[in-house]
């Protein structure tokens, strides 16, 4: 069976991963709580839905516990993003990874079970510094 995942908060982060999945060929949910985000990936996702993953009825409603895989990518609003990762976790998903935007929200996602973390800026940041170098110890 193919797995199913679900993308919580459609901003660049969110709607690449979404994007990357689709094309892929593997089944996604795009989940935001705006409207016009939600559209424009009406034709990417294979299912979009408009909602507040804050709202414990939401993700139920939704079905949330039986994707594979949810992603949370709402960075700015930390409290969104740990909420929506707490309820992910007391609703039984089995992996979780969650979007960080500094080391005190990585720290309180990791306490509540998120399953991975990742930190986009930070690690693209880290992995560009690892190429530069490596591409000029080559060119020596
Ligand atoms: P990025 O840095 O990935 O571009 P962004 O700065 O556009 O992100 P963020 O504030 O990190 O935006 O939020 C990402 C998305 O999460 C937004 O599209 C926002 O509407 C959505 N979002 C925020 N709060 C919630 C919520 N409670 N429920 C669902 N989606 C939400």
């Amino acid at each position: 069976m193919k797995k199913e995942f679900a993308v919580i908060g459609l901003g660049r982060f969110g709607g690449s991963i979404c994007q990357a999945l689709s094309e892929e060929g593997l089944e996604v949910m795009a989940i935001d709580i705006d409207e016009d985000k939600v559209n424009a990936y009406a034709n990417i996702a294979s299912h979009a839905v408009v909602g507040d993953t804050t709202d414990e009825t939401v993700l139920k409603s939704i079905g949330i516990r039986n994707f594979d895989h949810v992603i949370v990518a709402i960075g700015d609003n930390i409290q969104a993003s740990i909420l929506t990762t707490l309820i992910l976790k007391e609703l039984g998903v089995n992996d979780i990874t969650v979007k960080a935007t500094n080391d005190y929200h990585e720290k309180v996602l990791s306490k509540i079970g998120a399953n991975r973390i990742v930190h986009p800026e930070r690690d693209m940041g880290k992995r560009i510094a690892h190429k530069i170098v490596s591409n000029n110890v080559l060119d020596y």
